[in-house]
């Protein structure tokens, strides 16, 4: 019976995360969604900007402040090349490299990203929370370099 329903994923989303919907805001979503290269706001509003016509710069970086600040997106702060923050949606913890030349940012596999978390030592984590008083949420791990020949997909083994 939902076969016609229209997808609406991202109303639900947002409604999960108490975000308020509107066409500009599902329009953002749904292009940081659709991509794994974790753009920037200037590439979203690009991409985005030809849909929309009349959304401003700042729109598309306040809705993507709002995303992060809800949890539904992460930001990679620093990582594009002249030092803007990339945004990704996907949320699980993974781990990523970035192209110190083309600033390129890509995930890498999870299980291989697993195997490297699941060997951080606990004991240096909690003495960390400990000496610093800070309670660890998340660990992000970003492994900078560079490519070696054509790019890789992480589909590619
Ligand atoms: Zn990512």
């Amino acid at each position: 019976m939902f076969d016609h329903e229209p997808d609406n994923h991202i109303e639900v989303l947002f409604s999960a995360h108490n975000l308020r919907c509107t066409r500009q805001r599902k329009a953002i979503y749904a292009a940081l969604e659709a991509t794994r290269e974790h753009p920037t706001a200037d590439d979203l509003f690009r991409d985005v900007g030809r849909e929309i016509p009349g959304m401003s710069l700042a729109t598309v970086y306040n809705t993507l402040e709002a995303f992060c600040r809800s949890g539904l997106v992460q930001k990679l702060p620093g990582a594009g090349l002249n030092g803007s923050a990339r945004y990704d949606a996907v949320r699980d913890d993974h781990l990523h490299l970035r192209c110190r030349h083309s600033g390129a940012v890509a995930d890498v596999p999870e299980s291989l990203g697993d195997a490297l978390l699941r060997h951080l030592p606990r004991e240096a984590l909690t003495e960390i929370e400990h000496k610093l008083g800070f309670r660890i949420e998340q660990i992000q791990v970003e492994l900078v370099g560079e490519f070696e020949g054509p790019r890789r997909s992480a589909s590619d083994s």
